[in-house]
């Protein structure tokens, strides 16, 4: 074309293209519902725009905010179009091909290892799996402050754009035209794009429309020396007819002319999804099935694993909302990488049904941003901007529920899971009801663990509803997590505090001088190996009245012993030599102690010093 003007893609871009149009990846149905969830992201936009300035949407068919998908059997397209915000020429060179998202370079890494695309949309580079089914793809779009535009690849390093002067114009919206690869015929037959769509569009907000054939019977006239088949059919339709009838039947046909009915193949547009918002619907009439697809919609997590767990409730009183709340079964592949950088939470806001932002920080803390989930507020203004929205009163006492909900479905999920109770009845009692719940909490404490611990960091106020969370290994764990309530369960009669180590490895710390007294005194010692215990321990001071001690710092106590006086006495002056032989500057005390047993001696940190294991972790920079 005369107009086009060509640009490259981007290297990672270039190079994620080239691996999804070779691939031989099976599922290549994916690519119809990355579609779908793009045309739904653009009419979500649109739509939110439109609260603020009525006129955005137009008039007639461009305010229908609608999704339609049309198939040309003859020229092997697929199209797929909505009357969402559409693209400027500018939006067109950037979104689709010259600016790598950040996720690109990690999903093709990831690519070439597990070669998994049913993860495409998570790494915000959906739209490339059409390349999966065709060869050549036209996307052609029309934003309000722009001309029509069209953008076109063949998925060989460069795409062009031209100002579009062929095609009808869309008035509003993208329409994506997919030129099939011979081996993708199959995404011509409409059952199979019905299907689909049932199967992965089901939770999409907006209707979805199929240009779909029917078979129609439809009268049309006779001619007078036509074959024996229309004959046929006038008998048998007369035949119910009553015989009197009959004498009249040569003058009836004279009268009016003859007919017969044919099988006629006609359009329609077919709707193919039921739009009802499933966190409308009371709790009890949502199925579990109807949950897990929920979740893989909201989540763009196709890995067809269930969540972990969810909560759906309704929040009354001043401000009122309902939500809907999940654990995902695994944690994100950049969960911890930018976690004080980033402003993500996955909440999506909604506001009397219309999609508002899925960026909204206000919602959930930092720590709590693994969690997948929706909240539809009807306390909100509709018709504000977003930053007014982001400073409305109504958002914190949302923040709290939330909170307070999400902690709750976790906990529920320890109280739920056999292996967490050490009550050996109810143990079993459990394991025979609910086995799928077994072993769940490990599962959400191997991926999620860490969220926890910089929950008691920087969430002051559900710091001991989160320390009820926290999992650990130690000196009488055998192996297995245990936690706080269990610790305290175990301890000694006259302990008053609650002991524990920080080290590397659990190894490590099972063999440390540290340990040799409080072991032979059967005292139990939590091992913290993770370098963010340290920063946790200094956040986390006591739990249900009890302190915790760092076994390797100064004042650890383990009850009275009234040789003690008599020991200090007699070694004193050895004390005071060594002290003095030391100097000031590498230690501050040299004392008698009752908590080693076959080391002679060790160094011990100081009550507020840091612990041997945090000198180690500020060297290093592991965190
Ligand atoms: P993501 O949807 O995660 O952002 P995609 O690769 O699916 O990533 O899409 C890239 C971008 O292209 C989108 O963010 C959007 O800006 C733009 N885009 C894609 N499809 C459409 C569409 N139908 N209407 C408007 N913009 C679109
Ligand atoms: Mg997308």
């Amino acid at each position: 074309r005369s107009n086009a003007e060509k640009f490259e893609f981007q290297a990672e871009v270039s190079r994620l293209m080239d691996i999804i149009i070779n691939s031989l990846y099976s599922n290549k149905d994916i690519f119809l519902r990355e579609l779908i969830s793009n045309a739904s992201d653009a009419l979500d936009k649109i739509r939110f725009l439109s609260l603020t300035d009525k006129d955005i949407l137009g008039e007639g068919d461009n305010a229908k905010l609608d999704i339609q998908i049309k198939l040309d059997k003859e020229k092997k397209i697929l199209s797929i179009r909505d009357r969402g915000i559409g693209m400027t020429k500018e939006d067109l060179v950037k979104n689709l091909g010259t600016i790598a998202k950040s996720g690109t370079s990690a999903f093709v890494e990831k690519m070439q290892t597990s070669g998994d695309l049913n993860l495409i949309g998570q790494f915000g580079v959906g739209f490339y799996s059409v390349y999966l089914v065709a060869d050549y793809v036209e996307v052609i779009s029309k934003n309000n402050d722009d001309k029509q535009y069209v953008w076109e690849s063949k998925a060989d390093g460069a795409f062009a754009i031209s100002e579009d002067t062929w095609n009808e114009p869309l008035g509003r919206g993208t329409e994506i035209r997919l030129h099939l690869k011979e081996e993708a015929g199959e995404y011509l037959e409409e059952f199979k794009l019905k299907e689909l769509v049932k199967r992965y569009s089901e939770f999409i907000n907006f209707p979805i429309y199929i240009w779909a054939s029917k078979e129609v019977d439809v009268e049309v006239p006779a001619d007078e020396d036509e074959s024996s088949d229309e004959d046929d059919s006038t008998e048998s339709s007369s035949k119910e007819e009553s015989e009197d009838e009959d004498a009249d039947k040569d003058e009836d046909e004279e009268k009016k002319p003859k007919t017969k009915t044919v099988k006629e193949t006609t359009y329609e547009w077919e709707l193919l999804n039921d739009v009802k918002a499933i966190w409308l619907r009371s709790p009890k009439e949502v199925t579990e099935e109807e949950y897990t697809k929920f979740y893989h919609s909201l989540a763009k997590d196709f890995s067809n694993e269930k969540p972990l767990s969810w909560s759906h409730f309704t929040a009354e009183g001043d401000v009122e909302f309902k939500a809907v709340l999940y654990v995902p079964p695994k944690a994100p592949h950049d969960l911890y990488e930018s976690y004080y950088s980033s402003n993500k939470s996955n909440l999506k806001l909604y506001v009397r049904r219309v999609f508002i932002s899925d960026e909204f920080d206000e919602l959930l803390p930092k720590y709590l941003s693994f969690l997948k989930g929706l909240v539809d507020s009807d306390s909100l203004p509709l018709n504000v901007s977003r930053e007014m929205l982001q400073q409305h009163s109504s958002l914190k006492t949302i923040k709290k529920k939330l909170i307070r909900k999400a902690l709750d479905m976790i906990r529920r999920l320890a109280d739920e899971d056999p292996d967490e109770s050490t009550d050996k009845e109810k143990k079993e009692e459990m394991s025979s009801d609910i086995d799928e719940k077994k072993g769940q909490y490990t599962k959400f404490w191997n991926e999620f663990g860490k969220s926890i611990k910089l929950g008691i960091i920087e969430d002051a106020t559900n710091r001991n509803r989160l320390a009820k969370l926290l999992r650990f290994e130690s000196s009488k764990s055998e192996g297995k997590l245990t936690s706080l309530d269990q610790y305290i369960s175990r301890m000694k009669a006259g302990q008053k505090d609650i002991f524990y180590i920080t080290g590397t490895s659990k190894e490590q710390l099972e063999n440390s001088p540290f340990l040799e007294r409080l072991k032979k005194k059967n005292f139990e010692v939590i091992y913290f190996t993770d370098p963010v215990d340290e920063y946790l321990m200094q956040y986390l001071m006591d739990y249900e009245d009890k302190k915790f001690q760092n076994v390797s710092k100064e004042g650890l106590k383990l009850g009275k012993d009234t040789k003690d006086k008599e020991l200090k006495e007699s070694f004193k002056d050895l004390t005071k030599w060594w002290k003095n032989s030391l100097s000031k500057d590498n230690v501050d005390d040299v004392k008698i102690s009752d908590r080693l047993d076959n080391t002679p001696c060790v160094v011990v940190t100081s009550k507020f010093g840091w612990s041997a294991n945090m000198e180690r972790i500020m060297q290093s920079q592991t965190l």
